[in-house]
Protein backbone atom coordinates (compact mmCIF):
# COMPACT_ATOMS: atom_id res chain seq x y z
CA UNK A 1 0.00 0.00 0.00
CA UNK A 2 2.97 2.54 -0.81
CA UNK A 3 0.69 4.62 -3.22
CA UNK A 4 -1.08 6.01 -0.26
CA UNK A 5 1.22 7.04 2.27
CA UNK A 6 1.20 10.15 1.32
CA UNK A 7 -2.25 10.66 2.24
CA UNK A 8 -1.93 11.06 6.20
CA UNK A 9 -4.48 10.40 8.41
CA UNK A 10 -7.15 13.00 7.87
CA UNK A 11 -9.51 13.44 5.30
CA UNK A 12 -8.48 13.13 1.92
CA UNK A 13 -8.02 16.80 0.01
CA UNK A 14 -11.35 17.84 -1.71
CA UNK A 15 -13.00 14.80 -0.54
CA UNK A 16 -15.60 16.80 0.87
CA UNK A 17 -17.16 14.41 3.18
CA UNK A 18 -15.86 13.27 6.50
CA UNK A 19 -18.81 11.13 6.99
CA UNK A 20 -18.94 7.60 4.95
CA UNK A 21 -21.75 5.63 5.52
CA UNK A 22 -20.89 1.80 6.40
CA UNK A 23 -20.71 -0.75 3.25
CA UNK A 24 -23.46 -3.40 3.47
CA UNK A 25 -22.80 -7.01 2.76
CA UNK A 26 -23.61 -7.08 -0.99
CA UNK A 27 -21.18 -3.68 -1.29
CA UNK A 28 -18.87 -5.76 0.47
CA UNK A 29 -19.87 -9.25 -1.84
CA UNK A 30 -19.00 -7.45 -4.90
CA UNK A 31 -15.62 -5.96 -4.02
CA UNK A 32 -14.69 -8.76 -3.23
CA UNK A 33 -15.75 -10.70 -6.25
CA UNK A 34 -13.96 -7.91 -7.88
CA UNK A 35 -10.81 -8.90 -5.97
CA UNK A 36 -10.78 -12.23 -6.84
CA UNK A 37 -11.51 -11.85 -10.94
CA UNK A 38 -8.94 -9.32 -10.63
CA UNK A 39 -6.58 -11.64 -9.55
CA UNK A 40 -7.47 -14.15 -12.42
CA UNK A 41 -7.34 -11.27 -14.84
CA UNK A 42 -3.96 -10.19 -13.72
CA UNK A 43 -2.73 -13.61 -13.58
CA UNK A 44 -3.54 -14.22 -17.27
CA UNK A 45 -2.90 -10.80 -18.59
CA UNK A 46 0.29 -9.86 -16.95
CA UNK A 47 2.41 -11.75 -18.21
CA UNK A 48 0.82 -10.45 -22.08
CA UNK A 49 1.96 -7.49 -21.22
CA UNK A 50 -1.48 -5.91 -19.82
CA UNK A 51 -0.40 -3.45 -17.32
CA UNK A 52 -3.82 -2.91 -15.84
CA UNK A 53 -7.53 -1.65 -16.02
CA UNK A 54 -8.96 1.01 -17.83
CA UNK A 55 -12.64 2.26 -16.33
CA UNK A 56 -14.94 5.16 -18.01
CA UNK A 57 -15.65 7.34 -15.21
CA UNK A 58 -19.26 7.71 -14.55
CA UNK A 59 -18.21 10.93 -12.40
CA UNK A 60 -16.24 13.20 -14.40
CA UNK A 61 -16.44 11.18 -18.16
CA UNK A 62 -13.04 10.60 -18.31
CA UNK A 63 -11.23 7.20 -18.28
CA UNK A 64 -9.08 6.19 -15.32
CA UNK A 65 -6.08 3.69 -15.84
CA UNK A 66 -5.41 1.53 -12.75
CA UNK A 67 -2.21 -0.24 -12.93
CA UNK A 68 -2.86 -4.03 -11.03
CA UNK A 69 -1.39 -3.83 -7.53
CA UNK A 70 -2.99 0.05 -7.60
CA UNK A 71 -6.59 -1.20 -8.60
CA UNK A 72 -5.98 -3.94 -5.68
CA UNK A 73 -5.14 -1.38 -3.42
CA UNK A 74 -8.15 0.61 -4.06
CA UNK A 75 -10.44 -2.02 -3.78
CA UNK A 76 -8.99 -3.57 -0.69
CA UNK A 77 -8.75 0.06 0.86
CA UNK A 78 -12.92 0.25 -0.30
CA UNK A 79 -13.19 -2.75 1.84
CA UNK A 80 -11.16 -1.34 4.71
CA UNK A 81 -12.42 2.11 4.85
CA UNK A 82 -15.33 2.25 2.91
CA UNK A 83 -14.66 4.42 0.61
CA UNK A 84 -11.55 4.37 -2.54
CA UNK A 85 -9.04 7.46 -3.27
CA UNK A 86 -11.38 9.35 -5.58
CA UNK A 87 -9.80 9.97 -9.11
CA UNK A 88 -6.57 8.92 -8.95
CA UNK A 89 -4.18 10.89 -11.32
CA UNK A 90 -2.82 8.92 -13.94
CA UNK A 91 0.62 8.86 -14.22
CA UNK A 92 0.99 9.39 -17.97
CA UNK A 93 -0.49 5.79 -19.05
CA UNK A 94 0.01 4.50 -22.31
CA UNK A 95 -3.64 3.28 -23.23
CA UNK A 96 -2.58 0.48 -25.27
CA UNK A 97 -1.55 -1.53 -22.28
CA UNK A 98 -4.78 -1.32 -20.65
CA UNK A 99 -7.70 -3.22 -21.10
CA UNK A 100 -11.37 -2.85 -19.98
CA UNK A 101 -13.21 -5.02 -17.18
CA UNK A 102 -15.04 -6.48 -20.26
CA UNK A 103 -12.05 -7.41 -21.88
CA UNK A 104 -10.69 -9.38 -19.15
CA UNK A 105 -14.18 -11.06 -18.18
CA UNK A 106 -14.37 -12.18 -22.28
CA UNK A 107 -10.57 -13.22 -21.70
CA UNK A 108 -10.87 -15.04 -18.84
CA UNK A 109 -13.91 -16.96 -19.61
CA UNK A 110 -12.71 -17.87 -23.70
CA UNK A 111 -9.36 -19.06 -22.10
CA UNK A 112 -10.67 -20.62 -19.14
CA UNK A 113 -13.32 -22.74 -21.24
CA UNK A 114 -10.51 -24.55 -23.03
ZN1 LIG B 1 -13.37 10.13 -12.51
Amino acid sequence: MQAYDDRGDGPWPGSGDSDVPPLNETDRGEILADLADLAVYQALLAGRGVRGIVVDCADCGEQHFHEWNLLRASLQQLLDEGRMRPHEPAYDPDPAYYVTWEYCRGYADATLAD
